[in-house]
C-alpha cells in the first residue's frame, strides 16, 4: 500500500492507495479511533459489485454497520436526495460520532460528503472512491457538494475527510468509457505538473489500458500526489487550485453544448486540447508539445476534436464572446508539458479561432 498525506494542519490526512486495500478498511478505521456504528453510503449498482464484501467485511470486524443506498446519477446530487439522507439518519439516531463512508463515484462523494458536512454540523467522513475520476480527484480536497437548478456544484462546503481508501482492484469494473473519464483528468495532471509523470503515461498506456494493478496504482498515487500538493498549498481555492481547471473552461462549454451526449472526461481532453491550441496560437506553446498532447489523448481512446455542436453554444456556455477581449474568463494554459499559468488576457476571437478550426478539419 501507497500513501499521500494532505497537509492541512489540523485537518490533516491519508490517502491510501493500492489493490485490495478495502478489505483492511476495518484496521484503518480502529486507528483514526472509529469503532461501532458506522453508515455507508452508496448506490446499488457500487452496492451489488462491491459494497456487500466491504460491509460483510466490516461487520466480521465487529463494527455495526448499515448501508443506505440512493439511486445512480448525477441526479441524485440534490438538496431532495440530501434531505431523505438526513430522515434516514435522524430515524436510526446517528450521532457526531458516527462516521459517514461515501462508497462509490464523485456523485456519492459530493453527495455523502454533503450530507457528512452539514448533518448535526459534521459527521467524521472517509471517502472510498470506486471511479479512476474519484480516486484521483472528487475524493481528494473536501469540495463536497450538490446541483441546485442549473447551478451545478453551487450548493456545497470545503469539508476534508478523515482518510481517503482507493483501492486500484476496485475501479477494474468500469465501463470503459466511466475509466476514460479518469483517465482524462490523469493526462491533466501531467500537464500541468510533472512532464515526468506525463511520460510516464505515455510509455505504459497499454498496460493502463489492459488495467494492469501494479500500473494503475502508480498512476493513482501520482495523480493524487500532485492533487493533495496542491490543495495542500490553496485549500480554498483562492488562487493555485484554479489549476486543476486545464482543459474544463473550453469542455465545460463544449460539454454543455453537445447536451451532454459527450461524457465529462472526454469534454475535458477536447477542452485540454482546445487550451492547449489557445496557448499555442499566442505563441506560447510549441507545437511539439501541442502534438504530444494529442497524440496521448488520442492513443487513450479520447477524443480530439468536439462532436457536431454549435460553436454559439459553446461560447454562451463558456460565458464568451468576441466583444470580450480580457479581463472576464480565467484560462489555465499550458506553458509546455509539466507547466501551466492562468490568465484572464484570452481574446474571445481566439477561442473562436480555436473551435472553428475544429470544426474545418472535421
Ligand atoms: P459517478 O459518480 O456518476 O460514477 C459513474 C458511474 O460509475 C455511475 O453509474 C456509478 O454507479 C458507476 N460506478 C462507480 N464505481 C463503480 C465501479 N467500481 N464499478 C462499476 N461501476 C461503478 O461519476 P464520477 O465520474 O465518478 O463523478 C462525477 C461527479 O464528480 C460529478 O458530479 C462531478 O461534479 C463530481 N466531481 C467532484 C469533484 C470534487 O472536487 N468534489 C471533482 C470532480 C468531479
Amino acid at each position: 500500500m501507497r500513501k499521500v498525506r494532505v497537509e492541512l494542519g489540523k485537518n490533516s490526512y491519508e490517502i491510501h492507495i493500492g489493490s485490495g486495500i478495502l478489505l483492511a478498511l476495518g484496521q484503518e478505521l480502529r486507528k483514526l479511533g472509529f469503532g461501532g456504528r458506522l453508515v455507508i453510503i452508496t448506490n446499488p449498482v457500487i452496492q451489488k459489485l462491491h459494497g456487500e464484501t466491504l460491509r460483510q467485511n466490516l461487520q466480521n470486524d465487529g463494527f455495526d454497520v448499515t448501508v443506505l443506498e440512493v439511486p445512480e446519477g448525477e441526479g441524485q446530487k440534490s438538496l431532495d436526495s440530501a434531505a431523505k439522507l438526513y430522515n434516514r439518519l435522524s430515524d436510526f439516531r446517528a450521532e457526531r460520532a458516527t462516521p459517514i463512508l461515501a462508497l462509490g463515484g464523485g456523485v456519492i462523494g459530493d453527495l455523502a460528503g454533503f450530507v457528512a458536512a452539514t448533518y448535526l454540523r459534521g459527521l467524521p467522513l472517509v471517502q472510498l472512491p470506486t471511479t479512476l475520476l474519484a480516486q484521483v480527484d472528487s475524493s481528494i480536497g473536501g469540495k463536497v457538494g450538490l446541483d441546485y437548478g442549473q447551478l451545478k456544484n453551487k450548493i456545497g462546503a470545503f469539508y476534508q475527510p478523515r482518510l481517503v481508501v482507493a483501492d486500484s482492484r476496485i475501479i477494474k469494473t468500469l465501463t470503459q468509457k466511466e475509466f476514460s473519464d479518469g483517465l482524462a483528468e490523469v493526462i491533466k495532471y501531467g500537464v500541468i505538473w510533472d512532464e515526468r509523470f506525463f511520460g510516464f503515461i505515455e510509455d505504459n498506456l497499454d498496460r493502463i489500458k489492459a488495467l494492469d494493478e501494479a500500473t494503475l496504482e502508480e498512476i493513482i498515487f501520482h495523480s493524487a500526489g500532485i492533487k493533495a500538493i496542491v490543495v495542500a498549498k490553496d485549500e480554498k481555492d483562492f488562487n493555485l487550485r484554479h489549476i486543476l481547471n486545464f482543459g474544463h473552461t473550453v469542455g465545460h462549454g463544449i460539454e454543455t453544448a453537445s447536451d451532454f451526449s459527450l461524457s465529462h472526461g472526454e469534454a475535458i481532453a477536447v477542452g485540454m486540447l482546445a487550451e492547449a491550441r489557445i496557448s499555442n496560437k499566442m505563441g506560447i506553446l510549441k507545437q511539439a508539445e501541442l502534438m504530444r498532447l494529442e497524440n496521448l489523448i488520442l492513443k487513450a481512446g479520447l477524443p480530439t476534436k468536439p462532436p457536431g455542436v454549435s460553436l454559439e453554444r459553446v461560447i454562451q456556455a463558456i460565458g464568451h464572446d468576441k466583444k470580450i477581449v480580457a479581463g472576464k474568463i480565467k484560462f489555465v494554459l499550458p506553458k509546455s508539458i509539466g507547466e501551466v499559468f492562468i490568465t484572464s488576457e484570452v481574446p474571445g476571437s481566439l477561442v473562436e479561432q480555436v473551435l472553428v478550426d475544429f470544426n474545418e478539419e472535421s
